[in-house]
């Protein structure tokens, strides 16, 4: 079940320009751009402008997709200098620490020490 209505979803906005980010990367598929609170040197947001909610949200149909996420994971690291190797995080459901309901995956990279990520609960 949708936690937003997708149009007033966060990262359905900022996919569609409503909403400001600092951009790595865009295609029709996926867009990609740095959190806004980031835990390391390099940390990115991969999304697919489509809207699912998360992960335990994904179809059959989404494989192509999902895999191109993964894909592009290790080459924008490396573009954003993440050039010693990243760690890539997915979130899913609130027992997942999820906090933005738009399937997304972090990537993070660079010099440490890196902030934690855990929300705590
Ligand atoms: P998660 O807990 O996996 O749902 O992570 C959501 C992430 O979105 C957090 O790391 C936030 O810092 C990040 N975030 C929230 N709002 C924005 C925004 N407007 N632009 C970029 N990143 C954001
Ligand atoms: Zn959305």
């Amino acid at each position: 079940m949708s936690q937003t209505q997708p149009g007033a979803c966060l990262f359905c906005r900022i996919a569609r320009g409503e909403i400001p980010s600092r951009k790595a990367y865009e295609d029709d598929e996926v867009i990609v751009f740095h959190d806004i609170h980031p835990a390391a040197p390099v940390h990115l947001l991969i999304v697919p402008k489509r809207h699912i909610d998360s992960l335990i949200d994904a179809q059959d149909g989404d494989q192509a997709l999902l895999g191109k996420m993964l894909v592009l994971a290790p080459r924008l690291a490396r573009e954003q200098g993440a050039t010693d190797g990243f760690r890539l995080v997915v979130n899913n459901g609130h027992g997942g620490g999820q906090e933005v309901f738009h399937l997304h995956l972090h990537v993070l990279g660079g010099p440490r020490p890196w902030r934690s990520m855990s929300t705590g609960r």
